[in-house]
């Protein structure tokens, strides 16, 4: 299976990966094969039954906006967060739906969006099944998608005939583990980014990969500057008040007296001001999940504002390569996935990711960025995930603040020693996912422990 860095890193809107990029990947997609098989004419009716996770912490998550959207045909990284509240109301309005905009049809948000809390499909706690009827109320096609984390997905066919989940390339370093990633370093003398590089140019040229990486990272970069200027309360009813932009005055005025390091406190600004405006529905990148999304633009963002301009170019792509290139082993060996393996596999692999990523453009040679990623992850090893109500909010927004300052941490602290060390980035990656697979479903994204059930006693 081969990963690219733009499969780990896709511009699409919040709360979550897997609770709405992914279902609205798969409502296009489903929409994408009746129009094939059958021309979008012959559809008189749909009906989605939303499994496990999905189904329990679906509504928090906006599943039931995102799921429209992409039966509109709206793919994630062109959905204009700012419509979706109108377009819902006139769905409900008119109790009808344009496949692709192009074909109405009935279409009640009530009664053909079903969540069923009862079951779970066989592969997968983030499963949905999709039916379509002609006009004589028969089903004429049903498919079953998962959503897999971090916005992938896999339908049923995929899997019955084990087709891999993303198109299967020769790349020059065909890396599976992170001891195999650092033999390929050291035997052509390249960095992880470097190696990331060389294997992307499969897909596409450098001038391309440089353009795509550097609007990926713009898209970033906005959603920390919308995030730090937007006040207000978060939608879901937790009455969640945006607190970035109160730190963000905070930390403005605390500078100028240029007396005390506000590196943590910037850290913990910008990685809430993506998740708040991933709270809110807004345009963030996956990274690797939504959940996780403040994580990485955090950490770059403010390695950034350590730097001279004109290196940033430079120093975006080579954080996000290296980024990916360590994200890919966590996809690969294990999951990125809240409702498979917890927090953990979100928050993390992200703070792994950016670990490995800063000691990399801080100069740090390969066992040393190794070294960061590994101690990203080991102290995140056994978190859960138990979103109060389903939204991804509390404890979400400001896990991503500490585990941007963990990661930096974690950078630095590598940097010090010489990259030896006991537990290989290897072992943690295994780890992790044994230690989700033994973790209980109640906090694995179900919202049935935890936070999730005892907060109103607190
Ligand atoms: S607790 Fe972690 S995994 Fe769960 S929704 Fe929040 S960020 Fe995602």
């Amino acid at each position: 299976m081969t990963v690219s860095i733009f499969d780990l890193f896709s511009i699409g809107i919040g709360p979550s990966s897997s609770h709405t990029v992914g279902p609205m990947r798969a409502a296009r997609t489903f929409v994408e094969k009746l129009e094939k098989q059958f021309g979008l004419a012959k559809i008189q009716g749909l009906q989605i039954t939303l499994y496990g996770s999905l189904s329990l912490t679906g509504k928090g998550h906006g599943t039931d906006k995102a799921l429209v959207l992409g039966l509109l045909g709206v793919k994630p990284e062109e959905a204009e967060p700012d419509t979706v509240p109108a377009l819902m109301q006139q769905i409900h309005t008119t109790q009808t739906l344009a496949l692709f905009k192009q074909h109405t049809l009935p279409f009640s948000l009530d009664k053909d969006i079903l969540y069923n809390d009862h079951e779970t499909l066989p592969h997968h706690v983030n499963g949905m099944l999709f039916r379509a009827y002609d006009s004589s109320a028969s089903c004429i096609a049903e498919n079953i998608f998962y959503s897999i984390g971090g916005g992938f997905i896999v339908d049923n066919e995929q899997l019955q005939h084990k087709r891999p989940l993303t198109v299967t390339k020769k790349v020059p370093y065909p890396y599976e583990t992170a001891k195999q990633l650092m033999d390929f370093c050291n035997a052509d003398n390249k960095k992880i980014s470097e190696i990331v590089n060389a294997n992307e140019l499969i897909w596409r040229d450098q001038g391309e990969i440089d353009s795509k990486i550097l609007k990926i990272w713009k898209t970033m970069a906005q959603s920390i500057e919308k995030g730090c200027s937007t006040k207000g309360i978060l939608p879901g009813g937790l009455e969640v008040r945006r607190r970035a932009p109160v730190l963000y005055e905070k930390l403005t005025e605390q500078d100028k007296t240029g007396n005390q390091d506000n590196t943590m406190g910037w850290l913990n600004c910008f990685a809430m001001a993506v998740n708040e405006e991933n709270a809110a529905g807004g345009k963030v990148v996956t990274a690797p999940t939504n959940g996780a999304s403040g994580i990485i633009p955090a950490v770059l963002y403010y390695h950034l504002t350590t730097i001279p301009k004109s290196e940033h170019e430079a120093h975006i792509c080579q954080f996000l390569l290296t980024a990916a290139g360590i994200g890919v082993l966590y996809k690969k060996r294990a999951s990125i996935s809240g409702a498979e393996v917890g927090c953990q596999g979100e928050v993390g692999v992200a703070c792994s990711m950016a670990s490995g990523a800063l000691a990399e453009v801080l100069g740090g040679n390969v066992y040393q960025v190794e070294n960061a990623a590994e101690i990203g992850m080991e102290h995140h090893l056994g978190l859960t995930c138990d979103p109060i109500n389903g939204l991804v909010q509390i404890p979400c927004i400001e896990r991503n603040g500490m585990a941007a300052v963990r990661a930096v941490n974690a950078a630095r602290l590598a940097l010090m020693e010489d990259g030896q060390h006991i537990v290989s980035l290897d072992k943690v990656i295994k780890t992790m996912m044994k230690t989700g697979e033994d973790m209980l479903s109640i906090y694995k994204e179900t919202s049935q422990g935890g936070l999730a059930v005892n907060h109103p006693e607190c």
